[in-house]
């Protein structure tokens, strides 16, 4: 399928290569030793198709919000290839990164904090406008007001101040500012967690009409996976620093093959109560913590928790805590990182 601009629906859009994002960790206020890392990306391989919304999920702190900043160029990726529309971005430097940035936004978490309070609405939208010399003066009040009408905000709101707006109003002055430049791709960094539980599904339903109307790509940043199965066409489950398990949505939450997609699928919440009793029983509790990023295992970093590796041990004979699982392909298009599933490839 072609799109309005010539561009191929499918096509890989992004391509991420064995990503890490390491943060040092320092000893001495003078002479600064380097005596580890925080892990917080740990070599992450995916591509992102034109037009589709691939989520990324996991626990707080997993690495996804670090991942989205990384392939933006926002943090500068410790290794690995990013590669948006085949020209690698972790090389581009001042204004060829700022040209390419054009193509690519985010939409933060948090609309209380994302926007400048000492701003008007026509300037917070307008200002990327303006940076990337798109449109000045009458031209840029108009186009303001023309994405506060796609938003679904009155353009009459123009010269108003953020703290005049909801929360689910703020998080769309958020999104016109993304959409101003007219990008390919934005990264959605948990753009609901923040939202009163009614106004969530608004959202995402804007999103949702966006990506239809302006072909645009979506990586979806979420902690909840019920979110994320609303609006993703595949889904990615990352677990401290890595990617557990990747296939498409259906397959997922129908045949999760990871132990902890297994685990969080099965904590949430069905609306049948029949099923639901039922799969009360089943439900996988984890125990214990996730290990810190600076000290992560050295085999699987789920063998602290997973209540399959002994079964590993016992049928294979392979110690997850000391091997690494391969990220492999086990089924066509279904990505997993469990021995249980590639115990041959090992060695
Ligand atoms: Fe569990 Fe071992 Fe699979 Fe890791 S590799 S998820 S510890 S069974």
């Amino acid at each position: 399928m072609t799109t309005t601009n010539g561009k191929q629906k499918n096509d890989v859009l992004l391509r991420v290569k064995d990503l890490k994002m390491y943060f040092p960790i320092t000893q001495g206020i003078i002479f600064q030793r380097h005596i580890g890392d925080i892990k917080a990306v740990d070599g992450l391989s995916f591509e992102v198709k034109r037009g589709e919304t691939l989520g990324l999920v996991g626990e707080s702190g997993c690495g996804k919000s670090t991942t989205g900043r990384a392939i933006l160029q926002l943090y500068r990726p410790t290794a690995g290839s990013v590669q948006f529309e085949n020209t690698e971005l972790t090389s581009l430097k001042g204004e060829a990164m700022r040209k390419m940035r054009r193509n690519m936004q985010m939409i933060f978490q948090d609309p209380y904090a994302s926007l400048n309070p000492r701003m008007t609405v026509g300037n917070i939208i307008g200002e990327p406008l303006e940076v990337h010399n798109i449109a000045g003066g009458k031209e840029r009040r108009e186009r303001v007001k023309e994405l506060l009408e796609v938003v679904g905000l009155n353009p009459y709101f123009i010269n108003r101040y953020p703290h005049e707006f909801s929360g689910g109003q703020r998080q769309r002055i958020g999104i016109a500012r993304a959409l101003a430049v007219q990008p390919d791709f934005i990264v959605c960094d948990e753009p609901i967690s923040a939202l009163d539980v009614s106004i969530q599904a608004q959202v995402i339903n804007l999103l949702e009409k966006l990506q239809e109307e302006f072909n645009l790509t979506y990586l979806f940043i979420a902690h909840d996976l019920a979110v994320v199965r609303h609006i993703s066409n595949r889904v990615a489950v990352m677990y401290l620093g890595k990617i557990m398990e990747l296939t498409d949505r259906d397959t997922l939450y129908r045949n999760p093959l990871h132990p902890y997609t297994q685990a969080l699928l099965s904590a949430v919440p069905i609306p049948d109560p029949v099923a639901e009793a039922e799969r009360e029983k089943r439900r996988v509790i984890l125990q214990g913590d996730v290990p810190s990023p600076a000290n992560p295992p050295k085999g699987c970093n789920f063998c602290t928790r997973c209540p399959a590796r002994e079964r590993v041990m016992r049928e294979y004979g392979i110690d997850c805590a000391q091997i690494e699982p391969k990220f492999a392909e086990v089924e066509p298009d279904h990505w997993v990182a469990c021995h249980l599933y590639t115990p041959s490839r090992v060695n």
